[in-house]
């Protein structure tokens, strides 16, 4: 009692793993609450994640990709660059989504509660409605009761303590924003969010410096995929810092002062017009008042769960980036079906072996699955099989022949394990790697499905054929 609405299943938070959830649990006869702090749903990712940098790095792709054309004989001028109709173009990218999302809520019966919700018991909800703008019309304060819940409250950006305020020093939401093109930018943090950025500000026509903790940029992807990205990227960098610590940020009136410390660290501090700070994200699971439902949260705010997604509460669920790495949209989602089949009475896990990562970086890099470096640091038995794109038909015609494709065989059973992919659409390929270690393909499988002819996916065939010792030399 108490509550002003009633439901079966309250999913908390509007991103790609509350949407799917509440969606899935619509489609499966529940009645759902899906409650969003914001004005719009799809959370980061649509709003101000995977989709705005990806509708700004495919302009920054054409861009570079024109200048390519110079050596085939097609020379384009400069381009005449307006950063206010780019900026719109990018919102209207988002507007199309976030909209398409609001009307499939509306088509499922799915009631969205715009405000900030907190748990007041394990069965209960109270969503206080957002000041300013958009205040939802049924009241400031509102209590939902709830059978279920589907924490997804996903995750924010890490502020470094010793960073000031200052409207030069921004994170990717600032970034994705577009104010102005800086001459020199600084990324701390040399991660796929933080490459991705970079590849825009870089067309756009900024000088680069990175500065990264660990001992190389793009983590968790084979060193030989890294080194693709690096040659073709070294032209937009002037000091790539691996293995340097940001010690000290300065804001002054003609920039900011930025100090390393490290072995390829600069003595002086140096100058920047912008710094975008993509150190990581934290999840939100101490900001939802998980205590008053006896929900367990991590020191760091992540919230545990089982393979069904189950809390220590067995009627509370969590999915997305506030359960744990890797922190990627269609981990969100996935999990998100898994939670809304179990409130939906049915017995789902996630049991889903492998999830690819990818960086939409020009070329972009691929990954999934056990890796090289990671079956070397396990001492697994791998076989490998390497197609380099040079021998790629297609990617010759492409005039973009530098990636290559690398798959990852157990020497036993020889099915495929990993694999990675360097190269122009090496994101939209990895898929199929994913799909051969799902359904547990060997080399075989994969060398003797016959693949389009002459496109970059035969690259995955040709890779697998390699591994068996039998090339077949289709130019
Ligand atoms: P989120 O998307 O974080 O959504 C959580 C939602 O909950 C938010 O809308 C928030 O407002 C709401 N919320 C939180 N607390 C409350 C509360 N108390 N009350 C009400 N509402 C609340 N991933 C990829 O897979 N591919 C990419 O290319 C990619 N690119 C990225 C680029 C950038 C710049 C960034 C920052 C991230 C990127 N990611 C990418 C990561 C991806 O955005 C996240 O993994 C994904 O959004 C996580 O989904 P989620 O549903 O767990 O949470």
């Amino acid at each position: 009692g108490g509550a002003d609405i009633e439901c079966d299943v309250m999913v908390l938070g509007g991103g790609p793993g509350g949407y799917s959830a509440a969606f899935r649990a619509a489609d499966l006869g529940l009645k759902v609450v899906l409650v969003e702090r914001y004005a719009t749903l799809g959370g980061v990712c649509l709003n101000v994640g995977c989709i705005p940098s990806k509708a700004l790095l495919h302009n920054a792709a054409v861009i570079d990709e024109v200048k390519h054309l110079a050596a085939n004989g097609i020379r384009f001028g400069e381009p005449d660059i307006d950063i206010d109709q780019l900026r719109a173009y990018k919102e209207q990218v988002i507007a199309k989504l976030t909209g398409g999302l609001a009307g499939m809520a509306k088509a499922r019966k799915v009631q969205v509660v715009r405000g900030v919700g907190q748990f007041l018991d394990p069965h209960h909800l109270q969503v206080d409605a957002t000041e300013g703008k958009g205040q939802d019309k049924t009241g400031a304060r509102q209590v939902i009761g709830f059978r279920n819940a589907i924490i997804a409250a996903g995750s924010r950006v890490v502020n470094l303590p010793f960073i000031p305020q200052d409207p030069r020093i921004v994170d990717s939401t600032g970034a994705l924003e577009l104010r102005s093109i800086p001459k020199r930018m600084l990324i701390i943090g040399g991660g796929i969010i933080g490459l991705e950025m970079g590849t825009v500000y870089s067309t756009l026509g900024a000088r680069l410096d990175v500065v990264e903790m660990l001992d190389g940029l793009m983590q968790g992807a084979d060193r030989d995929l890294v080194r693709v990205w690096e040659k073709m990227n070294a032209h937009r960098f002037d000091n790539i810092m691996t293995g340097t610590k940001t010690v000290a940020v300065e804001a002054k009136e003609d920039g900011i002062y930025v100090t390393f410390e490290g072995a390829k660290a600069p003595k002086e501090p140096q100058r920047y017009d912008l710094v975008l700070v993509a150190a990581g994200r934290a999840p939100n699971g101490k900001l939802i008042g998980a205590e008053n439902a006896g929900i367990a949260v991590t020191d760091r705010g992540f919230i545990e769960v089982d393979k069904q997604q189950r809390t220590n509460v067995p009627h509370i669920y969590a999915i997305g980036d506030i359960v744990g790495q890797p922190m990627l949209a269609h981990k969100a989602v996935h999990e998100g079906h898994v939670a809304a089949e179990n409130c939906a009475g049915e017995k789902a896990f996630f049991d889903a072996r492998v999830i690819p990562g990818v960086a939409y970086t020009d070329p972009e890099v691929a990954w999934v699955g056990v890796t090289e470096e990671q079956a070397k640091r396990e001492g697994l038995r791998i076989e490998k099989g390497v197609f380099p794109w040079a021998a790629s038909g297609r990617a010759i015609a492409n005039g973009r022949d530098e990636g290559f494709t690398k798959l990852i065989f157990d020497a036993d059973t020889h099915r495929i394990i990993g694999g990675g992919i360097v190269g122009t659409h090496a994101g939209d390929m990895i898929g199929e790697v994913c799909l051969a270690i799902e359904m547990g393909c060997d080399a075989t499988d994969i060398g003797k499905t016959i693949h389009p002819h002459p496109t970059l996916g035969e690259s995955i065939g040709m890779a697998a054929e390699v591994a068996h010792g039998s090339c077949t030399d289709l130019p």
